[in-house]
Parts: C-alpha cells; structure tokens; sequence
C-alpha cells in the first residue's frame, strides 16, 4: 500500500480498501537556508508524514517539494540522488533503523563509501564523523545494542554526517531520550549548524524543546499548518487558539504545576477531520462561523501567519 494508505490503516481506514486519507493537506512551508525551523503539533497530526515528503523519502500524492528552488520530481535521477543525500533525517528511534548486525564502523562509513563521498582513509574517515557526534572513535567495532539510547542516537547523527548534508530533518530526535540526555543531544545539533553550516527542520510535539533552538516555528492542526512566526512572536504573541492551548501546556518551573490545561479532548481523526476549522471541538473561542468555513492562514504581521477566523472580527 502506499504511505497514505498505510497512515489511513493506522487510524483505523478499511484494511481490504484503504482509504486515502489526507494526512498532509494545503501544506505551503518554505525552509530557509541555515534557519531552524520547528515544526510542532500533537502526534497524529501529520508532522512526520510531512517531514517525509520534504526529506523526498515519501512522494506527496499531490503538490511539490521544491529544493533549491526546483521541484525535485523534475530532477534528473542522478540530480535527485545527489539532493537525497544532502537532506537527512534523523529518527525518535535510532535503534529501529541501525543494522544490529553492523559494526559502528560498518554504519557510518557504508553510505560515504558507496557514493563515493570519502578521499583517503574509511577508517579515518570514520573516526571523524564519530567524533564530530561526540562519540569515542574507539569503540567503532562495537555493535549498536552495545550503546545506550543517546549514544545511539549519536551514531545515527554520525551516519547522517558522514554523507555531508546540508539539510537535516529531525524527527522527535530527542523524544524517547531522558531530559538531561536530551539536552546534550540538542546542544550539539546546535554546534553541528554552526560548524557544519546546516539547515533543520525540527519535527517534535514538545513546543518547549524547540523554543532554544528554533529561528521560526510552524504550528501544525491536522494535517494543517495553523500558524507560522519566528520564535519570538509565537512566544509572546500567540495569535492561534491552538498555539495558545500549546503554549499553555508547556510545564514551567516557575508556576510548579500547570495554570490551566487549555487542551480539552482528544484529536479528532484524520479520517473524519471536523468541517469548518479543524480545531472548533476543541477551542474556546468558536463562535458559528468556525463550524462552517475553514480559515486560510493569512499574514497577521510581519512574517507571522495564522489561520483563525478571529482575525477577521
Ligand atoms: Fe477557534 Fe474559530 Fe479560530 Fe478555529 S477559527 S481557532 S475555532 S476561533
Ligand atoms: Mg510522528
């Protein structure tokens, strides 16, 4: 079945006839070169399936990804290999996508090798991408079980480096790791953009995690991207209900325990996603209007967009 397909079987479509659900609809983000862009929502909300498509594992069903301002179902099979390799992701769980069988070593150095990315020494070069995702080249004959989690998410840092990317796509990259374990693996995504020069788009459903580390951030509703700023304005002025219900979630040390929690009930269904705003069931501030037409996201100031009707009154 195909990736849409699977994702409806996910959330319960017909298993002898998939429905075709729209797990990523009327998306238009653009991902600007060297900025962090963090893409935030519930999970279920289509964050990964669109992480999927601009990484060009997974073809959209309509619509384009455009690199470096061209559409890559145009590229020639040689040009689209070459932007695969410079856009990487990197997964929640690296142990699922490292070879139990393979040797660190044996990791790390496979895709360089097999396009030809290395001058010199493998084992060198190995060594290098290893030290650069803080991991002692020393244990490079050792196997992925033989690692804890943050080490592990470390080799799948140094495998997507060790193809010298320009474009990393992080996929709730911290999510399954412990906090403090967390914070170590964040800093050095931040020291890779500044040694490496990289671009990310940062996929997590913890709008604390991206805070320090994102230039701008997306708000992502069902399959819709809900609002878009730069940090900063998304922090101080939250223009969408759901951001604010978001933003609301966030545990601050300060206040101890949560004010309010803003986010009554469960996410709805893709399969079923509600007429009118997607987000009316669950916001506190529909009014009639919400449950018939679907907002757009317009500019609500400078580069800040939001889709809510609000903004109209
Ligand atoms: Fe809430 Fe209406 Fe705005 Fe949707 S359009 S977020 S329901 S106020
Ligand atoms: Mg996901």
């Amino acid at each position: 079945p195909s990736a849409l397909a699977r994702f409806a079987e996910r959330f319960g479509g017909a298993k002898s006839k998939p429905t075709i659900v729209h797990a990523v609809d009327s998306v238009d983000l653009t991902v600007r070169k060297g900025e962090v862009l963090g893409l935030v929502g519930e999970s279920g909300c289509g964050k990964s399936t669109l992480g999927r498509i601009i990484a060009g594992i997974m073809p959209p069903s309509s619509g384009e990804v455009l690199w470096r301002g061209r559409r890559l179902s145009e590229l020639s099979p040689r040009e689209r290999r070459a932007a695969k390799l410079r856009i990487q992701m990197i997964f929640q769980n690296p142990f699922a996508s490292l070879n139990p069988r393979a040797s660190v070593a044996e990791i790390v150095g496979e895709a360089p090798r097999i396009h030809h990315l290395i001058e010199g020494d493998e084992g060198a070069y190995v060594d290098e991408q290893l030290r650069r995702a803080g991991l002692d080249p020393s244990f490079k004959s050792r196997f992925p079980h033989q690692f804890s989690g943050g080490q592990r998410q470390r080799i799948g840092i140094a495998r997507a480096l060790a193809v010298q990317p320009e474009f990393l796509v992080c996929d709730e990259a911290v999510a399954a790791l412990d906090v403090s374990i967390q914070a170590q693996i964040l800093n050095l995504f931040m020291d890779l953009r500044e040694q490496l020069d990289l671009t990310y788009l940062f996929i997590s459903h913890d709008l604390g995690v991206v805070e320090h580390l994102s230039d701008r951030v997306a708000i992502m509703y069902l399959g819709r991207i809900v609002e878009e700023a730069t940090v900063e304005e998304i922090f101080s002025r939250p223009n969408h209900p759901y951001t604010q219900a978001l933003l609301e979630e966030i545990p601050r040390i300060e206040t101890q325990k949560r004010a309010y929690t803003a986010l009554k009930g469960e996410l709805p269904s893709p399969l079923a996603p509600p007429p009118g705003c997607p987000f009316h069931p669950r916001c506190p501030n529909a009014f009639d209007r919400c449950k018939m037409e679907k907002p757009a996201l317009r500019d609500v100031a400078a580069d800040h967009r939001s889709a809510c009707h609000l903004n109209d009154r």
